[in-house]
């Protein structure tokens, strides 16, 4: 327990013997008094600057109010009110409300992502979204991770009936390939249940470009389709052996985890490397160092100051026993029937380029061989396009997911919309900001005029934003 206002409660916590060997969840719920006594640390600031930091604008200064005063109930609905995908972001969100929570300042900031946890398990969160009148007006969505699902959400809850085309065989996008250490399995059932009321139909194992287009959609009666295809193709390292057995992306590694019959790195005493030094590459590496006598190597390009995974991923991965290579960069794979091992060489930080920052510099003669049976490709996501009509002018630079306009995300087929995000909550935000940019472009074709989304529990007024708040402060 924190012994002064800005030392936090302490999460309880899978201890380091036992998470190393499994893949139980590694952070475990606060008790009601945990909650309480982490609730009553935060300061109500009139200008919430967590609320603003929030994609999605959560209200969590006010859930965490409502805790303080042991309302878990009241804090679970307003929790939901504005986040339909709570129980897995409650496991799962990069907090970016906490880096701007004042208490940080000072110490450690609130626990607003864990407390998100507290008022769902201990508040009545066996909830039921509600619809408002049906519009009779259909829309569709292809792709059901955490865009396409909130823009579902969004348009369900006006009354619009809308259609779900996934092309896997279950939802949820990339959250399908997030570890069990963070997140059980559960919870995104737990949040979809919710939806039950609403009219929001669920199409899995159909492929945009295969069993339908954008095109076609709009022919069958649909007044708008939002594209929410996401990234998660994964990108190739570009070197020679890269096609042996024995190579795998992180992507794969982790779905087969998640959802395949068999672990690809199910055999004991794999010797695993991994490439790459973001957060994907950091779940790929703590996945395989959780497989039997695995011995797991990161090797990264970089020093270790300027790897993009977060800090917690970094130090989860040192205790459970993941050892990493820095500034060295992969020249081949090599082997015959099998990955046998990877070739790298160290670089330094050369001579200054346009961007001001150091280019990366082969040190002549640091060619070095680590021996492994597997190596793990986490370089990076792009989008498939494939069989996506070119009329849709889809723009690809600046973010590797699909998107159209950024004043209201609708791509040059008129009534076709696409964006996406970078992590759940801001591609929930992008979702949302797609299902407003619909809901006004089909409320101006029927001369009507726009209405906010309503009370998601049907109450009759739409809460205003908290008080202090002056309006989102993040750019998608
Ligand atoms: C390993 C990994 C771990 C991550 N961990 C976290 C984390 O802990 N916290 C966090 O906030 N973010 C995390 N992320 C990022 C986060 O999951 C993504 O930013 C988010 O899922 C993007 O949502 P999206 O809806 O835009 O796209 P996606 O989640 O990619 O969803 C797109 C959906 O569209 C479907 N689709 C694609 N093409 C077609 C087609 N032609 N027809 C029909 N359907 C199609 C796909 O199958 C998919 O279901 C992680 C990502 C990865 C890969
Ligand atoms: S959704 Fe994420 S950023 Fe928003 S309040 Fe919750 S933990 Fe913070
Ligand atoms: S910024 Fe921190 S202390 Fe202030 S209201 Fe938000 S959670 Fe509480």
């Amino acid at each position: 327990m924190g012994d002064s206002r800005y030392d936090r409660t302490q999460i309880p916590e899978e201890s380091k013997a036992e998470r190393s060997a499994a893949f139980g969840e590694i952070l475990h719920s606060y008790t009601k008094e945990e909650a309480i006594l982490e609730a009553q640390r935060c300061l109500q600031c009139q200008m919430p600057f967590c609320v603003q930091a929030c994609p999605i604008t959560q209200d969590c200064r006010g859930y965490i109010s409502l805790i303080a005063q042991d309302k878990f109930d009241e804090a679970a609905v307003l929790t939901l009110r504005d986040n339909p995908l709570a129980s897995v972001l409650c496991k799962t969100c990069y907090h970016y409300c906490e880096e701007d929570c004042v208490m940080g300042a000072k110490g450690l900031p609130i626990a607003i992502r864990h407390l998100k946890r507290a008022a769902l398990e201990l508040g009545n969160s066996s909830l039921l979204f509600v619809a408002s009148a049906p519009k009779n007006e259909r829309v569709a969505v292809i792709g059901g991770g955490p865009a396409g699902l909130m823009a579902a959400w969004e348009l369900g809850v006006r009354g619009y009936g809308v259609t779900v085309y996934e092309e896997q065989p279950f939802l949820g996008g990339q959250v399908d390939t997030i570890p069990k250490y963070h997140l059980s399995g559960d919870e995104l059932d737990t949040d979809l249940g919710r939806f039950k009321n609403l009219d929001v139909t669920f199409r899995t194992g159909q492929k945009a470009g295969v069993d339908f287009t954008p095109e076609s959609l709009l022919k069958d009666g649909y007044l708008a389709v939002y594209v929410a295809v996401g990234a998660s193709d994964p990108r190739a390292l570009g070197i020679p052996g890269e096609q042996l057995p024995g190579v795998f992306s992180a992507i794969q590694v982790l779905l087969a985890m998640n959802k395949g019959a068999q672990p690809l790195l199910g055999r004991e005493g794999r010797k695993v490397v991994v490439v790459g030094g973001g957060d994907v590459a950091l779940d790929a590496a703590r996945s395989a160092a959780r497989m039997p006598r695995a011995d797991v190597t990161v090797v990264y390009r970089k020093a270790k100051a300027d790897m993009p995974a977060g800090e917690e991923e970094v130090e989860g991965g040192e205790i459970e026993g993941v050892q990493f290579l820095f500034q060295r960069t992969p020249l081949r794979i090599v082997g015959t029937t099998q990955v046998t091992g990877l070739v790298v060489q160290t670089v330094a930080p050369g001579p200054v380029d346009a961007t001001g920052k150091p280019n990366l510099v082969p040190v002549p003669g640091s060619e070095e061989t680590i021996a492994c049976d597997t190596v793990i490709v986490a370089v990076g996501e792009t989008s498939d396009v494939a069989g996506l009509p070119a009329e849709l002018n889809l723009s690809l630079t600046t973010h590797p997911w699909p998107q159209g306009r950024k004043e209201d995300w609708m791509t040059d087929i008129e009534g076709v919309f696409a964006s996406g995000g970078k992590s759940v909550v801001y591609a929930m935000a992008a979702g949302t900001a797609a299902a407003n940019a619909i809901d006004a472009y089909i409320a101006r074709k029927k001369g009507r005029p726009v209405v906010l989304r309503p009370d998601p529990f049907g109450a009759p007024e739409r809460a205003p934003p908290p008080v202090g708040y002056g309006g989102p402060s993040w750019h998608l």
